[in-house]
């Protein structure tokens, strides 16, 4: 039986990498720009890392995690998200005793055990980034900022920002007392899960996305009418910030989280238009992680973007005109005595970096022409005995078809004059 990819996987072909590696290069460029810098960490991780770092109430760690035990029966896990990662490589390599803010971005794999469907895999990707040891509002403004750029950056346009405050484990708490009594006569109305999560965590019950539950918590009391005076400040200079900065957004009473360690900033950005799935990004800031984690103190405020889903809003829109990464020249030999020159040939050209292949499969010099067509090389230089002897070469561009013969040693000269 054919072997297929897990599902929730998928493979990224020729076609669509240069996608990526475009989208990937944006985002790394609009990153650095705003002072941020690559960590890498690895893919898998002790469990408890993310059973503190995520929490151990959320449905990523108590529904979603691929885990398992290693031959000396340590229970590891294929990183759901990044921001735990990132905590613990903080506290691990002392960086909170070091220069402080800290400013990182990664990307990569991410594997969750979701319902697949679409702009939903079990193997996604995201960029993101994290900012470590600053309280300042302006932060939270700054990386929603950058969030905005980066999604314009690749020209996308109907993005909606979700904006929201959780307050701090203080305020929080009052609220959720509140919320509680909002939520106990409508219990019954609740789906199972939320049932469950209004015991541990009533939040989380404001952002199922069940209509019967949505229907029972009309009219519920908004989090951010209960801030304390630091946090109501916090968040209106984050506002402020956004609207000094031109940046549109509509508060979100739904968005929150749930858990002690996320404080002050929530936000979402949406493009409706790509479906049920519509978060293409979000994050907060997340002040009590680090100690969460194991470490001292330390405030933080990050996002995510899913890159599957930034992919699926680019090519609903297909304006753009991807870059590409095709072949420059290919060299068709015309004789197989020609080999070692071909060799030769082809090392001088990719030595100048121009993008150049040849045939191997012996084919004939109609379908080597053809065979450079379906590459998409941009020319050919033909190699024949005749040629070879009166040291010239004959490229050809494969867009207006003319040709033109040089003396070897030009020929490079001649293809950037083409290619250009
Ligand atoms: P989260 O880490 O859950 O806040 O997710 C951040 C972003 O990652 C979301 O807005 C999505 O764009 C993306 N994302 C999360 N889960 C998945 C998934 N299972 N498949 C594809 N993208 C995802």
């Amino acid at each position: 039986m054919e072997i297929r990819a897990p599902r929730g996987t998928y493979d990224i072909l020729p076609s669509q990498s240069v996608k990526w590696q475009y989208i990937e290069k944006i985002l790394r460029e609009t990153a650095a720009g705003f002072g941020y810098r690559e960590i890498r960490t690895p893919m898998f991780e002790h469990t408890e890392l993310f059973e503190r770092g995520v929490g151990d109430t959320t449905d990523i760690v108590t529904k979603e995690m691929y885990s398992f035990l290693d031959k000396s029966s340590r229970s590891l896990t294929l990183r759901p998200e990044g921001t735990a990662s990132c905590a613990r490589a903080l506290i691990e390599n002392r960086i909170y005793s070091g220069v402080l803010p800290v400013k990182w971005y990664y990307t990569g794999p991410m594997f969750r055990y979701d319902r697949p469907q679409t702009g939903r895999y079990r193997q996604f990707h995201q960029f993101g980034v994290e900012v470590f040891g600053s309280h300042s509002p302006y932060v939270d403004g700054e990386v929603i900022l950058l969030l905005i750029r980066m999604l314009e950056k690749l020209g996308l346009q109907d993005c909606e920002l979700h904006l929201n405050s959780v307050g701090c484990p203080v305020c929080r708490e009052t609220y959720r007392q509140k919320l509680v009594s909002f939520i106990e006569p409508r219990t019954a109305q609740l789906c199972d899960d939320c049932r469950t999560r209004y015991d541990k965590n009533p939040l989380r019950v404001l952002d199922c996305k069940e209509r019967t539950c949505q229907a029972a918590v009309q009219g519920f009391p908004h989090i951010i009418d209960s801030l304390c005076n630091d946090c109501a400040n916090h968040y209106g200079v984050v506002k402020a910030s956004l609207t000094e900065m031109g940046v549109a957004y509509v508060e979100d009473h739904n968005l929150v989280r749930g858990l002690d360690y996320y404080t002050n900033t929530a936000f979402e950005v949406h493009i409706p238009s790509i479906g049920t799935q519509s978060a293409v990004g979000g994050g907060g800031r997340y002040d009590g992680l680090v100690s969460a984690c194991g470490g001292p103190a330390t405030p933080g405020i990050g996002f995510a973007l899913g890159l599957e889903r930034v992919l699926l809003a680019m090519d609903r829109h297909p304006v753009r005109e991807w870059p590409d990464l095709g072949l420059d020249v290919l060299l068709v030999v015309l004789d197989e005595n020609l080999t070692v020159n071909a060799m030769h040939l082809l090392d001088r050209l990719r030595v100048a970096d121009i993008r150049a292949d040849r045939d191997y499969n012996g084919r004939s010099m109609k379908a080597q022409l053809k065979f450079a067509d379906k590459l998409g090389a941009r020319m050919v230089v033909l190699m024949g005995e005749d040629e070879v002897e009166r040291g010239v070469l004959p490229g050809r561009s494969m867009d207006t078809g003319q040709q033109q013969e040089v003396p070897q040693e030009d020929l490079i000269a001649l293809i950037k004059r083409i290619l250009a």
